[in-house]
């Protein structure tokens, strides 16, 4: 079975019925058709005048460009070679509509998705006309199989020489044929075939983001990683002397370093972005989006019980990430005040950030400037956590609830993107640091237990260690 439909352009009367019987069962928002019908004025004057009604609709193209860089595979061709976008996958990114010839697709802004004919699949399955076939006043249009030799449908495009809009440059296999040729050409020389891009989402995204969030998060992850153990090494030769000069050290005093909501909010937040992450990167799942091979998306998606339930739950699972971490996160950080003081950059610390490296790498024995509660890595972590949380949740939230035009969907998708990939450089440090350097043990021990040891603050958080005695005598 193979679905077509043959319009004859020299008995349409432009009533335009066809476009408001197809709004009508497809529930098109405002500015949103799946159907058109163009009123095409030709010639010069008197006889040689003429008006030609071009209606238009998906082609239902055997090449079908327009699936092509579909990241969700929302659109797809059907049994019946109908080409169709499930709404429950698509995020209106809008790449498949830069790729049709015929602009047959469009951004419904009420729903937040791609639009396009189909054909009126579910009703045909039922035994029923597409809806502008069943409507149109004139007749002149017909719907049916094209492999059926005998049907009515060929029987009619061979009658009347019809044949699709195609030219020499450009046949992708159209399933709409129009007769009779002269109107045809009426048509196709009014513009009815324009040239086709990619979008600069899907440019953006293979030529950059991909490449980046594949290779060059792994590769900064893992010079973290070699660079850890080096600073191990060294930072335990340096352990050995001091305890051949001083003898071991002993446990002292534990100082409270992060509060139990702090320490609830730092794992939820860790577990949070694993899920996300592994949901979000599946969502892409065209083998020319994966970012890690369509097998891998498809494993996860299956999880799910397929796309519409991976999409639900990552939407889901992002809503409750950010109801839970905003309103904590503001309580704990006093409106987010405490936190602003507590990552600012200060002298010391853009000293402490060209000094450290050279001291791990046995480069310099010059003392490193005093810390604060965080030192300037950790800081520089938490600005871009800060950062990328905030626009991964407000574009997130723009996806959502379809918050806007096509265009803000398209910026949003983008910054949504550009925001966890800057997030998880920042992240492949972080872990990586944390799982490796032994001088960061500590650090991460206190995010468990909420403490740390005083020799290990004054070590690394002069400052901080200050302040608590400061405190302490004015209390
Ligand atoms: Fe895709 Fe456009 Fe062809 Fe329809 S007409 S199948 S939307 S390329
Ligand atoms: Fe696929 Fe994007 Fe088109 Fe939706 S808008 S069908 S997700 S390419």
């Amino acid at each position: 079975m193979r679905y077509g439909m043959m319009i004859e352009l020299d008995r349409c009367v432009g009533c335009q019925a066809c476009v408001a019987a197809c709004k009508e069962r497809w529930d098109s928002g405002p500015q949103a058709a799946r159907d058109w019908v163009l009123e095409l004025e030709h010639g010069k004057r008197g006889s040689d005048l003429g008006l030609t009604f071009y209606p238009g609709l998906c082609n239902h193209c055997a090449d079908h460009p327009c699936t092509a860089e579909c990241p969700t595979e929302a659109t797809y061709v059907d049994e019946n070679g109908v080409v169709v976008v499930d709404p429950d996958v698509c995020i209106g990114c809008g790449n498949c509509i830069a790729l049709c010839p015929y602009g047959a697709r469009h951004a419904d802004a009420t729903k937040g998705i791609v639009e396009k004919c189909n054909f009126c699949a579910p009703y045909v399955a039922r035994g029923e006309q597409p809806a502008c076939v069943a409507t149109c006043l004139a007749g002149c249009r017909h719907f049916g199989d094209l492999d059926d030799a005998k049907g009515e449908l060929v029987r009619l495009i061979r009658e009347r020489q019809a044949a699709p809009l195609s030219t020499a440059e450009l046949d992708i296999g159209p399933k709409v044929y129009y007769a009779p040729a002269a109107e045809r050409e009426v048509v196709l020389a009014s513009g009815a075939i324009r040239p086709t891009r990619s979008t600069a989402l899907t440019r953006l995204w293979q030529g950059y983001t991909r490449p980046l969030a594949r290779w060059g998060v792994p590769a900064l992850a893992l010079l973290t990683g070699i660079g850890g153990l080096g600073a191990n090494l060294l930072a335990r030769r340096v352990r050995l002397r001091q305890e051949a000069e001083e003898g071991p050290a002993e446990p002292g005093e534990e100082l409270p370093r992060h509060r139990l909501g702090m320490r609830f909010l730092h794992w939820f937040n860790l577990l949070s972005w694993v899920l996300l992450l592994l949901t979000g990167t599946a969502l892409m799942i065209a083998p020319s989006f994966a970012l890690f091979g369509p097998g891998f998306a498809r494993r996860v998606s299956g999880l799910f019980g397929g796309q519409p339930g991976l999409i639900r739950f990552h939407v889901v699972g992002g809503l409750l990430w950010a109801a839970v971490i905003v309103p904590l996160f503001l309580y704990f950080k006093r409106g987010g005040l405490e936190a602003v003081r507590e990552v600012w950059l200060t002298a010391d610390d853009l000293r402490w950030i060209v000094r450290k490296p050279l001291a791990l790498l046995g480069l310099s024995r010059q003392p490193l400037p005093p810390q604060d509660k965080y030192n300037a890595g950790q800081k520089i972590f938490a600005i871009t956590a800060l950062i990328g949380t905030s626009l991964i949740i407000a574009s997130g939230l723009v996806m959502a609830f379809h918050l806007g035009s096509p265009q803000v969907m398209r910026v949003a998708i983008m910054t949504h993107k550009l925001a966890i990939l800057f997030a998880l450089a920042g992240l492949s440090v972080h872990i990586t640091m944390a799982a490796i350097m032994a001088e960061e043990r500590p650090a991460l021990r206190s995010m468990v237990t909420g403490y740390v040891s005083r020799q290990h603050a004054e070590h690394h958080s002069r400052k901080w260690v200050d302040e608590l005695k400061h405190k302490e005598q004015s209390s």
